[in-house]
């Protein structure tokens, strides 16, 4: 089959590679019809996640169907047109039978203990590195699904691929966002990032009765999209002062949630690799913590910081006495994805959220480093190109 694979930063290379097969009674192998980027294939691409090997598969935001399973799954059966979660859970742990999915202790036995840094695994991720299990990505014509009675959701009929696709990673992303930041009606939400993620954590922030959402970026044509689609006032943070505006908007008190949907951002700072003597990556440092640094600045007393943007490594320059004096409750996490997606398949169906918006640019393989330099580059008012393979 052919596939979009990682050969080095920003190197990216439609190959052919054998299609996936069942490796085991739980998988299911599953023909891919829709697979989007995402805002953490950027960090891939941009190099800042060690354990990537050449001829790596990316991509994790993804629908299909159904063309083989495993003796051992129960749930879904050849043609089934579903959507499949990015994070990878076995379904049977404690964590995730206490659904907190990103946590599974199975998904992924070894993959962060390559890394002196990293300590406990947590949940494989399709096409995101060895540090999260090494699976292939959905960028393919075909991708094998572990754990498939629990990963794969069958999408309703009304629901549409174009919607159903972002179900995967970006909407429950989103949901989680504005689930840890503890939005209660009333509340004025701020949201950093106009991505996909961001946007969505605006809809759902509205969902749960915010009675304002502000969106802080750079990148205009985003503001626009998170203005007109999610109903959000916006920042454009170069031409202005982000501390000084929310804290009027809020009439002096900050922001009762502050939610980071950036993570670590190409376009702020370098960020350094740091290796012992017998070349072991060590940690990585960089300032890129300039998000998570406003959120906590901003925030109101006993507000609530929610961190859905990755980071890696050690990111230095929090300002802990404030986040410590101000009696803030800061939370973070990759989604638990396999907890929301029935109830955002109903969110959705009413219309309270709408993901549709975000894809902008269909296009095929052969594209994909275009499509990514577009992305990364946030060009042609890309919000998520889709590829179909
Ligand atoms: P994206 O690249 O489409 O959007 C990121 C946005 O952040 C861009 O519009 C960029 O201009 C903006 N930005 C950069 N620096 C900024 C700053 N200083 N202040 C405000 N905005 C700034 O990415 P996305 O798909 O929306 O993903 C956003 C983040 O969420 C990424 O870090 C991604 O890895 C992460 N993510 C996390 C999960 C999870 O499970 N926790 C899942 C998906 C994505
Ligand atoms: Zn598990």
């Amino acid at each position: 089959m052919r596939a979009l694979c990682w050969n080095g930063v920003r190197d990216l290379r439609v190959e052919r590679v054998p299609d996936p097969e069942i490796l085991n009674p739980k998988d299911a192998i599953i023909k891919v019809t829709m697979s989007s980027v995402c805002g953490s294939d950027l960090h891939l691409i941009n190099g800042f996640v060690p354990s990537m090997r050449a001829g790596d598969i990316i991509g994790h935001e993804f629908i299909g169907e159904v063309v083989e399973t495993g003796v051992g799954v129960k749930n879904l059966k050849k043609g089934d047109r579903v959507v499949v979660v990015s994070v990878i859970g076995c379904g049977e742990c404690q964590h995730c039978k206490e659904e907190t999915w990103s946590l599974c202790d199975n998904s992924n036995p070894n993959g962060l203990l390559q890394e002196k840094i990293y300590q406990y695994p947590t949940a494989g991720i399709f096409g995101y590195s060895h540090l999260f299990g090494g699976y292939a990505g959905s960028h393919a014509e075909y991708i094998r699904v572990p754990f498939a009675d629990h990963g794969a959701f069958k999408i309703p009929e009304d629901i549409s691929d174009e919607k159903a696709v972002f179900v995967s990673d970006g909407v429950p992303t989103g949901y989680m966002a504005a689930e840890m930041a503890a939005v209660k009606p009333g509340d004025i939400v701020a949201v950093w990032g106009a991505g996909g993620v961001g946007q969505m954590a605006i809809q759902c922030a509205y969902a749960m009765g915010a009675e304002r959402v502000i969106a802080i970026d750079r990148i205009d044509y985003r503001l626009a999209y998170a203005a007109r689609y999610s109903g959000a006032d916006i920042l454009n943070y170069e031409d202005t002062d982000v501390l000084e505006e929310l804290k009027e908007a809020t009439g002096g008190r900050g922001p009762d949630c502050c939610i980071d949907a950036v993570g670590m951002e190409a376009h702020t700072t370098g960020i350094e690799h740091i290796y012992d003597k017998t070349k072991q990556l060590l940690r990585l440092e960089s300032d890129r913590a300039a998000v998570l640094r406003q959120a906590i600045m901003a925030c109101r007393k006993g507000g609530t910081v929610s961190v859905v943007g990755v980071y890696a490594g050690l990111v230095d320059k929090i300002p802990m006495g404030l986040f410590m004096n101000k009696g803030l409750t800061i939370r973070g996490g990759q989604m638990h994805g396999q907890r929301y997606v029935p109830m955002l398949f109903d969110l959705i169906r009413r219309e309270i959220i709408n993901p549709e918006f975000l894809l902008t640019h269909p296009v095929s393989l052969e594209v994909g480093q275009n499509a990514y330099e577009m992305f990364n580059n946030k060009t042609n008012k890309c919000m998520r190109a889709v590829f179909k393979p």
